[in-house]
């Protein structure tokens, strides 16, 4: 069993353990993650509009709602997530698990390209997790050039 599988079997051991959302989080979820989204590092202020809550464990899965579980997450990335926590991996076409940011270290997974403008996976967890969530598509690497010259690389 997975550690992404651990904790969602943990999660759902009680599902009257499942919290609701009061809103309160908020603030501290987009403080600890430097107001980025946690999965792509763009930054709200390079979007505009501020970064929306998502689980690391889908909630579908028992994921708790509260600020272990939580992460600042943009539209694309939590839409191209989803209620997953496995994708296929790009290279071996088998399945394999997506980045949990709560479980694992972004600097273990991934990297960037010495401009920031691309970033990539660094083992099968990290690329599984840059195609699915489509981290490196052409339109986000259009946009990161920008970032660099705001001076809002990560
Ligand atoms: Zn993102």
């Amino acid at each position: 069993m997975s550690a992404v599988q651990d904790s969602a079997s943990i999660a759902c051991r009680s599902q009257s353990s499942v919290k609701r959302n009061n809103g309160t989080c908020i603030p501290a979820v987009a403080a600890r993650a430097g107001h980025r989204c946690e999965s792509s590092q763009t930054p709200e202020q390079a979007v505009g509009y501020r970064l929306e809550l998502d689980h690391s464990i889908p909630s579908i899965k028992c994921g708790e709602t509260s600020n272990h579980n939580l992460a600042l997450a943009g539209v694309e990335c939590s839409r191209a997530k989803g209620p997953r926590t496995t994708a296929l991996n790009p290279v071996t076409g088998r399945e394999a698990r997506l980045f949990n940011l709560r479980l694992e270290r972004r600097e273990d997974r991934f990297r960037w390209s010495a401009t920031y403008r691309s970033i990539f996976g660094k083992t099968a967890m990290g690329r599984t997790t840059v195609a699915a969530l489509h981290l490196d598509d052409q339109v986000r690497r259009r946009v990161r050039v920008h970032w660099r010259r705001l001076g809002l690389t990560p």
